[in-house]
């Protein structure tokens, strides 16, 4: 290999490297050890809390009952003693700002005590709620910058834990982020408020079903995180990575993933001490991981938890994200979550399983043995397909990002259609009650609700049908489509509120048919299912969602194809969008409408700084390669024609003209950047999609036909070939 001096640097730097620090030791302490250990958990708090007190808080974390304050002090007071045990000095209310990131504002426990020495202090007040000022988060306009205030209020039923640092600890906890009028600033508050909506629908089927013990029923989420890892030396040496963690231009590596010899392949040496120090750290602070593998591009890795409820599991989906990135570098790694760091090779999503389930019924979406389960499995399927169906635009919207456009729709994710599959099996059986009573179909076979007995369905290997958005995998749903680099609060407030809706249809439903005789429960649930599987079933696809057939099929289904994001969002503002949403009291229309700006507002802010990024790379280090090529060729051939050789120009006629196009598209490119005055930021997104993205595609163009060309030692930006297989 040849390369500037800077990359042979970094070449050296990777394949010099040795682990800094000192290897872990899972004998000394076993992970099972380890696990929670910095947590301030059920078991901690029943060991420090006095009965009562631990009892009341309990109550309100299983059970939704309302926090009453003066269990607050005692609750801060035993959580501080614990935290200053485990060296935290410091105390934060974490909370997750629309940017989709987890923001954090420090305060030490430490108080003067008047007399030049200090005390520990941490009340009830300041554990219940703070104010960061954090007037610079984008709010969508609920929040001018003159009535700032933001405040942050401990969300009980995600447990705070201790954060740690080489150099100390800070205790964590976990809170929604509210103006001062109360509407959400933050991804969590729609999530606590959705799965209350939820709880409540949910607990009415069961209830028809006869239950008399019913626990509050929450949604579990299982997210598979994909990301990707390159050498830190590489990252450094590339602006575009740098800033905006994808690579806005290289050519296509003479090998890529078409050997799928990645896939599930041993783990490499250092990545897997990485993986190793990732789930340390995440045992720690009680995020159950199980699984860890290769991915199918190469440098590509997964990382996957056991499922928790949403809440929790949205919190501990932002501490993985974290993790990983600081981790990878203690390594001299990074991590990248975008979506599609690099072309040409798969990019990165994260699968959502999702269910429903609660303490005494256990997991809503799993089949049962008896025919009164299989009927109960049945209606709640049935809301979600109903649920999917009729909030498909919103599902779209809720993973739209400018990074995610890359990856939809590009033969390596699903499309931007959102369907579901059901597999052959339940297809069959919702295809049989659809037929059933019907006078047409008199021979074919019908399943008597109640009566009769669900043929097994096989749980889905994962693999089976990976080009579904929204798939049925035998005791849960898995949505697909969702972004490696987003939060999952999102998408789960879009199932959790569109499924309580659905709840809440057939709960109404059922009750009128029924009047409270469960005699009468069988036939109505048959009527109700065959109905609703009659509207909705055109949702349902169990074939190939890469085919262009399919795209023409869902054309004629009428399932809407929103390719971009600036297409996708407007949904959240829709009629449909905010009926739903204020019905379930999750989210009011100003606060969408806030969310649709700000979602806005990013996807032209990535769009720009991408576009100022390609500019400044195709200025300032390719277009200086290419004419120093260009003149090297130049001079050979005045120094051959002296000697009257000949001397065959095509590479310097090919650079010249590939000089001269990278200029042109690079000017045109700055002039679109240049332009101004669009009325509206919905007009500004479409024009970032539909005019600054295609034009930095045509310098990306030019870019990597000159990296094929221009001479090893001139080009400076690492290749793909050097970040995806130097490990
Ligand atoms: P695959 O790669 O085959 O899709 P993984 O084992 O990587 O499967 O991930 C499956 C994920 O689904 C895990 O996070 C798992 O905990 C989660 N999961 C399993 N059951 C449920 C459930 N009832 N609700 C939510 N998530 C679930
Ligand atoms: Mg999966």
């Amino acid at each position: 290999m040849s390369g500037t001096p800077e990359r042979l640097e970094a070449i050296a730097a990777v394949t010099k490297y040795q682990p800094s620090s000192s290897p872990l030791n899972f004998v000394e302490t076993p992970s099972s050890e380890l696990f929670g250990s910095n947590v301030f958990s059920m078991k901690v708090m029943k060991s420090r809390l006095p009965k009562e007190i631990f009892k009341r808080l309990r109550e309100t974390i299983e059970q939704g009952a309302k926090l009453d304050p003066s269990v607050a002090d005692v609750v801060a007071a035993a959580m501080k003693d614990w935290a200053i045990e485990r060296g935290a000095t410091h105390y934060t209310h974490v909370f997750y700002p629309l940017t989709g990131s987890t923001a954090e504002k420090h305060d030490s426990f430490l108080q003067p005590d008047g007399q030049g020495g200090v005390i520990n202090e941490f009340s009830g007040a300041q554990l219940i709620q703070g104010e960061p000022d954090a007037s610079s988060f984008p709010s969508g306009g609920i929040r001018q910058t003159f009535e700032a205030r933001g405040y942050t209020a401990w969300d009980v039923t995600s447990p705070a834990y201790v954060y740690e640092n080489r150099n100390g600890a800070t205790l964590s906890i976990p809170t929604a982020f509210v103006s001062w009028t109360g509407e959400a600033l933050d991804k969590k508050t729609p999530v606590l408020r959705s799965m209350q909506a939820l709880d409540k629908q949910a607990r009415r089927i069961l209830e028809l079903f006869g239950h008399s013990e019913i626990s509050m029923v929450s949604s579990t989420a299982g997210p598979e995180q994909e990301y990707f890892l390159i050498d830190r030396n590489f990252y450094f040496a590339r602006p575009d990575l740098l800033n905006a963690d994808r690579t806005l231009f290289g050519a296509p590596p003479p090998k890529g993933q078409e050997f799928d010899d990645h896939y599930f392949g041993a783990i490499p040496e250092r990545v897997l001490s990485f993986m190793l120090d990732c789930e340390r750290e995440l045992f720690k602070l009680g995020v159950p991981i199980k699984t860890r593998h290769n991915e199918v591009a190469p440098g590509q890795y997964e990382i996957a938890p056991v499922f928790e409820t949403s809440n929790v599991a949205t919190d501990h989906q932002q501490l993985i994200m974290t993790i990983l990135r600081t981790v990878a570098e203690k390594y001299g790694m990074a991590c990248l979550t975008h979506e599609k760091p690099f072309a040409g090779v798969n990019g990165s999503g994260k699968h959502v399983n999702f269910s429903l389930a609660n303490a005494t019924q256990g997991n809503l979406l799993d089949p049962g043995d008896t025919p009164h389960e299989n009927a109960q499995f049945l209606v709640f399927c049935a809301a979600v397909i109903r649920a999917v169906s009729t909030h498909s635009p919103l599902l779209r919207a809720v993973v739209a990002s400018a990074g995610n456009d890359h990856r939809l729709g590009a033969n390596e994710a699903p499309p931007a259609i959102i369907s579901i599959f059901l597999g052959d099996v339940l297809s069959e059986v919702f295809e049989q009650i659809k037929k059933g009573g019907t006078k047409t179909s008199r021979k074919a076979r019908t399943l008597k609700i109640g009566a009769d007995v669900l043929p097994t369905l096989p749980m889905d290997s994962g693999d089976r049908n990976r080009t579904s958005p929204f798939a049925f995998t035998g005791n849960r749903f898995e949505f697909r489509a969702v972004a490696a680099n987003q939060s999952i609060a999102g998408p789960l407030v879009v199932m959790n509120t569109a499924i309580a809706e659905s709840l809440d249809f057939m709960a109404t439903n059922l009750e009128k048919a029924t009047k409270g005789d469960p005699k009468k429960l069988n036939a109505a649930v048959q009527k109700l299912l065959k109905q609703t599987i009659s509207e909705h079933d055109h949702v349902i696809f169990n074939g190939d969602n890469y085919t262009e057939d399919w795209h023409e099929e869902a054309e004629s289904r009428g399932l809407p194809n929103l390719k971009t994001t600036v297409e996708a969002l407007p949904a959240l503002t829709s009629r449909a969008s905010v009926s739903l949403f204020s019905k379930y009291k999750v989210l009011t229309k100003r606060e969408l409408e806030s969310r649709q700006e700000i979602y806005l507002e990013q996807y032209i802010n990535t769009v720009r700084v991408e576009a100022n990024l390609t500019v400044e790379i195709s200025r300032t280090v390719i277009f200086p390669a290419a004419v120093r090529y260009q003149g090297e060729l130049a001079a050979t051939c005045a120094n051959l024609k002296q000697l009257n050789y000949t001397f065959d120009t095509d590479t310097l006629d090919h650079v010249t003209e590939l000089v001269k196009g990278l200029q042109d598209s690079t000017a045109e490119l700055n002039r679109l950047l240049d332009h101004e005055g669009h009325r509206n930021i919905l007009a500004e997104a479409k024009h970032a999609c539909s005019k600054v993205l295609p034009a930095m595609l045509k310098v990306r163009e030019y870019g990597d036909k000159l990296e094929n060309v221009v001479a090893d030692d001139l080009w400076q930006l690492p290749t793909y070939q050097e970040m995806l297989f130097i490990k």
